[in-house]
């Protein structure tokens, strides 16, 4: 389909919308006055902009002065040189998805992901490209992947990441045993200085590195002078202190350097590698690029225990492979019994107990495999790989320690070794106890020689402390991600953290590791550094941060810091005090929760709601591209980027107006308003998310508790009684369709009710699904049938769509099934969309008792449409307890899934015509993971079917009619509309009756779109 729906609509821009997600509580104005006055970006002090930026993806909390959002260099050197000359500490920020706690800071935080996101120009005859800071790097390759290159590093979360966070923290990922760390890409930067100097760092010779030198000079000259003295005095404590890794990203990059100025240049931008913020700010960078690898193998090697595993890490090395992950004991356990992880886990040979898997990168497929088998005859015994292992190929004399192994050189099949690989944090983060898997020794890098030991050592001390944690990730390399289970709640918890973080630092410097090979020293490792590196190098560190940064302004006291007697002696300010691991907890033994509301839905987890509210640990998951993230989460964020609308700020606003760091309640007019008023209930995160925070549920829950306070507004009584005024249209038919055509109906509409003018409203048939059965009756006799079903009749389809009603009844009858409607109700949809929680209780619970009993007698619960399926199947399940409930919910389908679920369609005769259909799923069945069926059961009619990987359509209910939401909805609506313009399909259908609204909205439209049954019918022979 070649169409393109245009220019991304803004919903900030649209004056109705009325949203500047951040509220009227201004930290000092005239700050923000004066800043405002020098960029051109935005400057945002208010109390909610400030808590979203208090948080990342680590364990800590600190609130910070305020944010702007920089629109250019100029920006950026004006915030920096206005606070350089009143002392107030700036902190660079991409994705903020460190997990260090190095993105947060009583600083003001300039947000490079809103705006200074470009690729300034890509060189491919250079293998060279420039690009400002806030790119993603899943953007960045995507742009280059067309000339066949890439950015090489990889970090896991790189989609969501940007490139100045990756050189903040000189990031890498799975891949790093081929390709090396960030800084071995930077070329060139242009940075901002803390004195507000623009400059650009490149690579010198040593020569012109002294010709720049002045330690007399201007703050460049000065940081040239200081790097030559480093290189000249320093270089044989940095060469004895620095471990002898290929990933190590604690303190500063000297040793980068000094490796740089043994070949006679030196690039003073990779210093910048790792250096978290603290020494200057990037506003862009030229890096370098490598090809994409034609072809990737893989081996995977199973051991009976992890040490094993861990004593095979070196020899496995000799084949030189591109990646080596770990995969424990622990994370097979808890995958096998994770519905998602254990079709994968389930591959693994019996017995296995740690799985190391090696992937290759290689010319061709033939290369591939060879690599593979080759590696296979060496490391393990009788096992038969798929192609002859040549002669001449490495062969290492150690023990066989691998007692099976298995082979992906497919695509399906190495991403089905990669999800297991990757099936680790979502499991240890789904914790809605009080105790988490916390990240504060969670990626220290050891020699690969000494893991064996290394991991024996860890284990006692986990042992010691009371407490467990899995072993996985970057084997190869030596950096094992380990997250022991800490409840920082509590006194004890803290001590333990600390002293865990501290045995292991001994244990790091003992087998000659770092305690960070990836994601850096932020809050939780700083303090460390100096026993890693020795007291000198740490004086070192402080000289450096001195020079780059006199006045301690940038991301003070992370990496490098003073001790307390320099402060407390004045001779050093409190902001360049070292961070200490144990403050600024998220989760403190200080930390209350008080939600102000009693819940009114089940939570079946540990700690009810409070778990729930509690589970987001900032990974910024939800920040990215749809592809990538699931499919669904967060179509908000997606239409504005704005941080507020993403699963994580909505979910960290909560739990901070529920702990009392935002002076409003959650029910508060102001709070509903700027946080939950754009969550559109979707449910993409309940799946999406790897902690599957359910942000929609959460948003029911304080939505009802608003209306118990507050009361309601009449727009939104009328969503949620829809059914009964959708049966009055019904009545009037053609007459009310009529009604809102008068002139001026619609303005009447939108100022008395705040219905969008620009949005089509239902319309009406006299003629209803349920009167059109009550003449026509069942056309199979029960006796005869494979199944009885109950088809119900819901509001849209009962009074707006019966022909969608109709065309199911004849699809289930020609697959045999004998059908009955149910009788006339709604499914309490609307009201629980709309927060009226006992309404939609009490009309789930009349729905129970009607229908159960049937269900009892063999009868199945059929619905056409999808969020009413999901209501009966799962949000029945929040309002009421008990076996009936549980019965019809495990009883009741979307009419496709009924009919996949039991092959029924494979009894009906199909004659389809040659058209490739566009599928795009609804979001509530996406979430629940029954958005394939429709697929499946079209596809074996004889369609030809293109499933979008789409996310919300944005209408979801009754949204995409609210006036203020409209270009809300349009705007998340739009990226549905590029996809099918991408798509190859004749036609779309979608099952969901706002979709199939949305979509009749859309300029290109060429009407309303069928429902997938619409085409089955069409297609019965
Ligand atoms: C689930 C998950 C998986 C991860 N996997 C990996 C992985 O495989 N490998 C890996 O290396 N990391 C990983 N990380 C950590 C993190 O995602 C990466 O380090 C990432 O590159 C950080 O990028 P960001 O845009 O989020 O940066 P941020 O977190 O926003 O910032 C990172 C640091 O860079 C500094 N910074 C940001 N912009 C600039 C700038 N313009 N100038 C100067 N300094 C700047 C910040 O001050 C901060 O200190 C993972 C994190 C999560 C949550
Ligand atoms: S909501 Fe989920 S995906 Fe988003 S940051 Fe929180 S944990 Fe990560
Ligand atoms: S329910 Fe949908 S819109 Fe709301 S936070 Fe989750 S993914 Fe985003």
């Amino acid at each position: 389909m070649a169409t393109d729906s245009g220019t991304r609509i803004d919903p900030s821009a649209d004056e109705v919308s009325n949203y500047d997600y951040q509220n009227e509580t201004v930290a000092r104005s005239g700050l923000v006055d004066d800043l405002q006055a020098r960029v051109d970006g935005e400057v945002r002090f208010d109390e909610y902009s400030r808590q979203l930026y208090a948080t990342d993806a680590s364990l800590y909390e600190v609130l910070p002065i305020g944010v702007v959002y920089p629109q250019s260099t100029e920006d950026v050197a004006a915030v920096m040189s206005y606070c350089a000359q009143r002392e107030i500490p700036v902190l660079p920020r991409g994705g903020g998805t460190s997990l260090a706690g190095q993105t947060v800071n009583e600083a003001v935080v300039l947000d490079f992901s809103r705006y200074m996101n470009d690729l300034v120009e890509a060189r491919p005859d250079d293998r060279r490209a420039r690009a400002q800071p806030g790119i993603k790097l899943g953007d960045l390759n995507a742009e280059l992947a067309d000339h066949g290159l890439k950015f090489a590093p990889d970090p896991a979360w790189g989609d969501k990441s940007v490139l100045g966070g990756a050189i903040g923290n000189n990031s890498t990922g799975a891949h790093s045993l081929q390709y090396g760390k960030t800084d071995a890409y930077i070329e060139e930067c242009e940075v901002v200085l803390a004195d507000g100097t623009v400059t650009t760092f490149g690579e010198v010779t040593r020569e012109e590195l002294r010709d720049r030198a002045d330690p007399d000079g201007d703050l460049e000259a000065r940081i040239y002078a200081e790097i030559e003295r480093i290189l000249a005095e320093e270089g044989e404590e940095i060469e004895s202190h620095y471990p002898d890794l290929k990933r190590n990203v604690s303190g500063y990059n000297l040793d980068w350097v000094l490796d740089d100025a043994q070949d006679g240049t030196i690039n003073v931008a990779s210093l910048l590698a790792g250096s978290e913020g603290t020494l200057a700010i990037v506003t862009e960078a030229e890096v370098s690029l490598e090809p994409i690898p034609e072809t990737k193998s893989m081996g995977l090697l199973a051991y009976e225990g992890l040490i094993e595993a861990m004593e095979d890490v070196a020899d496995i090395l000799e084949h030189d492979p591109a990646a080596v992950e770990v995969l424990d004991d622990v994370l097979i356990d808890l995958a096998q019994d994770t519905a998602e992880f254990e079709d994968v886990v389930g591959m693994l040979p019996e017995g296995t107990r740690a799985v190391l898997i090696v992937e290759f990168y290689a010319d061709d497929e033939e290369s591939g495999r060879q690599k593979v088998a080759d590696l296979l005859a060496d490391r393990t015994n009788g096992v038969n790989p798929a192609a002859d292992p040549t002669a001449d190929r490495t062969v290492v004399d150690t023990p066989i320690r691998a007692f099976d192994a298995m082979e992906a050189h497919d695509e399906a099949k190495r991403e089905k070794f990669w999800k297991m690989r990757k099936s680790g944090l979502p499991i240890l983060l789904s914790r809605t106890t009080d105790e988490k898997h916390g990240s504060f020794i969670e990626d220290t890098a050891i020699p690969p020689a000494n893991l064996p030991e290394y991991v024996a050592d860890f284990q006692e001390i986990l042992e010691e402390h009371d407490t467990f944690a899995s072993f996985y990730a970057h084997a190869g390399p030596g950096v094992l991600h380990i997250r022991p289970l800490i409840n920082t709640k509590s006194v004890e918890g803290v001590e333990t953290m600390e002293s865990i973080a501290d045995a292991v630092t001994d244990l790091v410097v003992k087998y000659g590791g770092s305690v960070s090979g990836e994601h850096g020293d932020g809050r939780a490792r700083t303090q460390w550094n100096e026993k890693l590196y020795g007291a000198d190098l740490w004086e070192t560190f402080q000289e450096l941060k001195s020079v780059f940064d006199p006045d301690w302004l940038l991301n003070p006291g992370q990496v490098v810091g003073v001790d307390a007697g320099e402060v407390e002696s004045g001779a050093m300010p409190e902001r360049a005090r070292t961070v200490d691991m144990t403050e600024n907890l998220r989760f403190d033994p200080e930390y209350e929760f008080d939600a102000g509301f009693d819940p009114a839905l089940e939570w079946d987890n540990d700690n009810g709601m409070q778990g729930i509210v509690e589970l987001c640990h900032g990974c910024g998951g939800c920040r990215g591209p749809q592809e990538t993230t699931g499919g669904v989460m967060c179509p908000t964020y997606r239409a504005s980027e704005e941080e507020m609308t993403t699963t994580r700020g909505r979910a960290n606003m909560l739990r901070q107006a529920m702990s009392g760091d935002l002076p409003d309640d959650p029910t508060d007019e102001e709070f509903m308003h700027e946080v939950l008023d754009l969550c559109i209930g979707c449910k993409g995160c309940a799946k999406d998310c790897p902690s599957e925070v359910d942000m929609a549920k959460l948003k029911a829950e304080v939505t009802h508790a608003y209306h118990q306070e507050h009361g309601s507004s009449l727009r939104d009584k009328v969503f949620a009684n829809v059914d009964a005024l959708a049966g009055l249209g019904s009545s009037f038919a053609p007459l009310s369709n009529l009604a809102t055509k008068v002139p001026g109906a619609r303005t009447v509409l939108e100022k008395a009710v705040g219905i969008a003018p620009d949005r089509t409203l239902p319309s009406f048939q006299r003629t209803t699904l349920q009167d059109w059965f009550d003449e026509r009756g069942p056309q199979i006799p029960a006796d005869e049938a494979e199944r009885r079903a109950l088809l119900f009749p819901d509001t849209y389809t009962n009074y707006s769509h019966p022909e969608v009603g109709k065309a199911a009844v004849r699809v289930l009858e020609a697959a045999g099934v004998h059908v009955q409607l149910a009788d006339r109700t709604d499914s309490g949809r609307p009201a629980h969309s709309k927060g009226f929680l006992d309404q939609s209780r009490a009309t789930a619970k009349d729905n129970v008792e009607a229908l159960v009993p049937a269900v009892k007698e063999g009868w199945d619960v059929v619905l056409v449409e999808p969020s009413d399926a999901v209501m009966f199947q799962s949000d029945y399940l929040d309002l009421l307890s008990g076996e009936d409930v549980e019965t019809l919910a495990a009883n009741a389908y979307g009419v496709c899934e009924y009919l996949d679920t039991f092959r029924l369609d494979e009894a009906a005769d199909w004659d389809v015509p040659a058209e490739t259909l566009t599928y795009h799923g609804h979001c509530h069945q996406k979430a629940t993971k029954k958005d394939h069926h429709a697929v499946g059961v079209l596809r074996r009619a004889g369609y030809d079917v293109d499933p979008l990987d789409s996310g919300c359509c944005g209408m979801a209910g009754s949204f995409g009619y609210e006036a203020e939401h409209f270009s809300m909805s349009k705007a998340i609506g739009s990226i549905l509309f590029d996809q099918i313009g991408e798509s190859r399909g004749d036609t779309v259908v979608a099952p969901g009756a706002s979709c199939r609204t949305q979509l009749d909205d859309w300029d290109e439209s060429d009407g309303e779109p069928p429902h997938p049954v619409e085409k089955l019918d069409a297609a019965l022979a």
